[in-house]
């Protein structure tokens, strides 16, 4: 029950207006609130981060990063009202919500400690010191899809790099962030250090990418918002780091046994609907050889079909609704121009699932017979639809993946583990799963071309707010 919103290590009314309602996807009803912050409330909030700046990158990092892990504990200790809250707002099955939305952030702070220990704040290189500072005040803005995830990502190694934070959450699924600023005046983050201001993104955001004492902006979003973000910003001169979106290939080479094809296109529908397809670096493409389309196509379909929406509140629930009624018509009428385009829809479609009358659901969707260059095998979607592609031969397997405006991730399923590593360095994306290589929360993550430039998470995440400093003897 947000009435307010954090800043300077106090709870203030925002000026921004009427409150922004909270609605539930699974439900249709709003169950919650939260400030509409404006552009006062933006300036006074980097003002405080401005002004606590100076003593907090004084700290060591060691200091700050055991801070962040302190975070991690208070998270772990709300793990279940977090669980509730994110289920709530956004909509995703319990149990994922529980392991990946709570569980990915906590891990996240808690990294902390080790990623500092890995960086050289202070290098001798000749006759000079080289010195690794904080970049200063950083303003970061989150989207609704992984939303404590993705605050995570962006306040963990800023505060441990000494940077200070204002953060706008998205006015979606802003929750979990209110959450999260309890947490930091409970452990004893400093007035200032942490700022939230909730809002939407022409109100708050707008102001945050454009203020003058901002020092950078951490975005994760649409390319189309990251772009304003990266105009606004670019007129003060301000760094900026773009998480944007993504058409994601997977690419099942031709050396796979009949067994193992089966199985990576099953786990390649998965790979599609986590979070019900509302994942930026979803593998949302398919490509298998010509020669194998037909049972891709059949094995999709029948794996798709399995994939029941339902409420998300049940534990046997693998895909929820979308978060709101706007993605739900986005989804639909993307799969309508589709179908009137002369693709086939082998599996799902643009009507409302059976059974259910309230929620924001959308029918698993599996399209084929459709050319690499259609709107619907280039454009984000965001929804629970896969699109199998056939190719002739690596090269054009090659051209495909790489063939869209982004460059966020891959996948490779190969029977010769050489062959899909030398395949995977063909590729022009961030990451890259090979046979279904663990996630791994220390390795970059970041997108090529329209989705993005910087990377998070691990030392490069952590450097990604760091500047340098040399000082000649
Ligand atoms: P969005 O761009 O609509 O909103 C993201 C954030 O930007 C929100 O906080 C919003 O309020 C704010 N915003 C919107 N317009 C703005 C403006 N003009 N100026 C400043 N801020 C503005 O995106 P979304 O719908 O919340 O999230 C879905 C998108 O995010 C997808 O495209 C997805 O691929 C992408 N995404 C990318 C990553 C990644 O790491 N690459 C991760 C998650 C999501």
């Amino acid at each position: 029950m947000p009435q307010r919103i954090y800043v300077d290590g106090e709870w203030v009314p925002a000026s921004g207006g009427a409150p922004i309602p909270v609605v539930n996807p699974a439900t249709e009803e709003p169950f919650d609130e939260v400030p509409r912050g404006g552009p006062k409330d933006v300036a006074r909030a980097v003002e405080a981060a401005a002004a606590a700046l100076p003593a907090w990158s004084a700290r060591p990092a060691a200091e700050r990063a055991g801070l962040c892990a302190a975070v991690a504990a208070a998270l772990g200790e709300r793990a279940d009202e977090l669980t509730e809250t994110i289920v709530n707002e956004l909509g995703m099955p319990i149990k994922l919500t529980r392991a990946i939305q709570v569980g990915s952030p906590i891990r996240t702070f808690l990294s902390m400690p080790e990623v500092a220990a890995g960086i050289a704040f202070e290098e001798p290189m000749g006759n000079s010191v080289v010195y690794r500072d904080p970049v200063g005040v950083v303003g970061a803005i989150t989207p609704w899809n992984y939303p404590l995830h993705q605050i995570a990502a962006k306040v963990a190694p800023a505060l441990t790099a000494g940077c200070t934070v204002v953060l706008k959450p998205s006015e979606v699924t802003p929750l979990d962030a209110f959450v999260l600023a309890e947490v930091m005046h409970d452990v004893g983050i400093p007035a200032g250090v942490f700022n939230v201001v909730s809002g939407t993104g022409p109100e708050a955001g707008e102001a945050l990418a454009a203020h003058p004492l901002v020092d950078m902006v951490s975005f994760t979003g649409s390319t189309r918002a990251g772009r304003r973000v990266a105009e606004l910003a670019a007129a003060g001169v301000r760094r900026t780091a773009l998480e944007l979106g993504g058409k994601s290939a997977n690419v099942l080479l031709d050396d796979l046994d009949d067994a193992a094809f089966e199985d990576a296109v099953r786990k390649g529908v998965a790979a599609c609907y986590l979070n019900s397809g509302q994942t930026c670096s979803a593998l949302t493409r398919l490509l298998v050889p010509r020669e194998r389309l037909h049972d891709a196509e059949r094995v999709a379909a029948g794996e798709a079909a399995t994939y029941t929406p339902g409420d998300p509140r049940d534990p046997a629930t693998r895909l929820g609704p979308l978060v709101s009624a706007v993605q739900r018509e986005r989804v639909r009428a993307h799969l309508r121009s589709a179908a009137e385009d002369g693709a086939t829809l082998l599996t799902g479609g643009p009507d409302a699932p059976d059974g259910l009358e309230r929620g924001y659901y959308v029918r698993p969707t599996v399209i084929t017979g459709v050319a690499p260059e259609s709107r619907i095998a280039q454009e984000e979607i965001f929804g629970p639809v896969l699109v199998v592609l056939p190719y002739d031969g690596e090269d054009e397997a090659v051209r495909i993946a790489n063939g869209t405006a982004y460059g966020l991730a891959a996948g490779v399923r190969a029977a010769d583990p050489g062959r899909a590593r030398r395949f995977a360095r063909r590729l022009r994306a961030g990451q890259i799963r090979i046979n279904d290589g663990a996630h791994n929360g220390l390795a970059p993550f970041g997108g090529y071309k329209h989705s993005g430039y910087g990377r998070e998470y691990g030392r490069f995440g952590l450097e990604e707010f760091l500047t340098t400093t040399s000082v000649q003897l």
